[in-house]
């Protein structure tokens, strides 16, 4: 077993996949290869609490690392993320294996403290405090190609306290990070074959409002704290950025400016999550999410006007304390009348200390899932016909990497009809980030990501031919 081998199994958000990312480049500019579990040495866990029952997930997963490296006597675990702020120390007394635990805010040490966890075996680390300013982090470009679709994270934490969520006592308070180094890391990635790119933040639209950006504020910016609009236009206008996206936004917090943006900025994906959590006007009052369902729709109406083919998701709690069968149906009502592309849907379930959990009304768990089980049913027709609705129509697709699926492997003489025997099929994302596959003639030199692959990262015009449940196929257009 080598000496400097890791392993990182990442739970949760799109927020701790970035995270593992740039702690796996971190590690392997600092001489590190990464391992399959039970061959490596240092063993991260990168945990997420918005799930139901988190430590306990936690506590099994660490038993499964202990079980895999048994034979492996330098063999160590390490837990970032949320539910390492939470339980911090807590895990060294539980788990003699784990020697370093890490918060959101520490996750630009960790890789630090990994090399001398390495050198020194008795030492354990706990990185949890919260800083007052954006943890930096040292820039961690591969040295070769990026993924033709990356993540930049432009703050971190939360200031809004909603009623069922964890994230603002475990990623602390929200802190915007400098524009500049925004747009650098973006351009960056765009110089590195990276075709498309995702802002990501808790809560983005609040960018730009805290007093980290007002620390930030340059004389270049007229001495203000630059806004989520102006850092969507700063980044879109790099030059070969195809497309850019952001996730997630608050209802509450965006600007017009923000909205307009849909109608302005050519390579701003027509499409937006936008989390509803319920319909009900009552219920999001309990929820603390400080707007209501006139607001949102008003918020709907014009992205639609700025933007007439913008698809819409959405994230829904179902079986919040106190919600009726009233509450619930005025739910099912605004899913309709919005009209989503897709939803991510959960039944309620306390997290401890948040407020949520201590509300009276609590739903038993059969409810729960009987309402779950209604607006999910809604939801798959809803999307399929979404789908449908798309065949026979033109599109770009971003091929993000050749296709999984036994029916489309490479090389194995499918014709599809496209009149490409023995063409290698490939998969990748329509504007409005639908999957497509699609058969494409064989390109044997390197594509602009420079991987051997030579469709990877390519924009590619296709006509939409067949719907399946969650996935589209279409052909190349001549
Ligand atoms: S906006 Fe609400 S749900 Fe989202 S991270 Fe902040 S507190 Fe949690």
């Amino acid at each position: 077993m080598s000496d400097r081998t890791f392993h990182i199994l990442t739970f949760g958000c799109q927020m701790n996949v970035n995270d593992s990312e740039w702690l796996a480049r971190a590690l392997v500019a600092r001489g590190f290869t990464q391992a399959p579990l039970g061959k490596a040495r240092v063993n991260i866990v990168n945990t997420c609490s918005v799930r139901d029952k988190p430590e306990q997930k936690v506590y099994s997963v660490l038993g499964r690392i202990r079980q895999a490296t048994r034979k492996l006597p330098d063999a160590f675990a390490v837990v970032g993320g949320c539910v390492a702020q939470q339980i911090g120390a807590g895990f060294f007394t539980r788990f003699p294996q784990v020697r370093l635990v890490f918060g959101g805010d520490g996750s630009a040490m960790a890789p630090q403290a990994i090399e001398r966890l390495c050198a020194e075996p008795g030492l354990r680390v706990s990185l949890l405090d919260f800083s007052e300013e954006y943890p930096e982090r040292d820039a961690q470009l591969q040295s070769g190609p990026v993924p033709p679709s990356a993540f930049v994270n432009i703050m971190q934490g939360c200031d809004n306290f909603c009623a069922y969520c964890i994230v603002p006592y475990t990623r602390g308070r929200q802190k915007s990070r400098a524009a500049d180094a925004v747009v650098r890391e973006c351009a960056e990635l765009v110089e590195h074959g990276a075709r498309e790119i995702t802002l990501l933040g808790q809560n983005v639209n609040s960018y730009g409002q805290d007093a980290e950006a007002a620390r930030h504020a340059t004389t270049a910016d007229g001495g203000k704290a630059v806004t989520f609009a102006e850092l969507l236009h700063r980044v879109a206008a790099l030059p070969g950025l195809a497309r850019l996206r952001f996730v997630t936004p608050h209802p509450k917090d965006i600007a017009p400016e923000v909205i307009d943006a849909f109608g302005t900025l050519d390579n701003l994906c027509p499409r937006l999550h936008l989390p509803m959590q319920s319909g009900s006007d009552r219920i999001l009052k309990a929820m603390g999410r400080k707007y209501d369902m006139a607001r949102y729709m008003d918020i709907v109406q014009r992205l639609k006007a700025a933007r007439p083919d913008i698809q819409l998701s959405t994230d829904i709690i179902v079986g919040f304390p106190g919600e009726t069968e009233q509450d619930f149906e005025d739910t099912l009502v605004a899913m309709r009348a919005v009209g989503f592309a897709a939803s991510f849907s959960f039944c309620y379930s306390d997290r401890p200390g948040t407020r949520a959990a201590m509300l009276p009304g609590k739903l038993e768990a059969a409810e729960k899932a009987a309402r779950l089980a209604r607006l999910q049913e809604w939801q798959n027709d809803y999307t399929e016909q979404c789908l449908r609705n798309m065949v026979g129509t033109d599109t770009e697709v971003l091929l993000d990497g050749m296709s999984k699926k036994p029916d489309m492997a490479p090389g194995g003489g499918h014709d599809d009809g496209a009149g490409i025997p023995g063409g290698e099929s490939w998969q990748g994302r329509d504007p409005y980030g639908q999957p497509v596959n699609v058969v494409l003639p064989a390109r044997p030199e390197r594509g602009p990501a420079g991987g051997p692959e030579g469709w990877l990262g390519r924009i590619v015009p296709v006509t939409i031919v067949e719907a399946k449940k969650h996935s589209l196929r279409g052909v190349l257009r001549a």
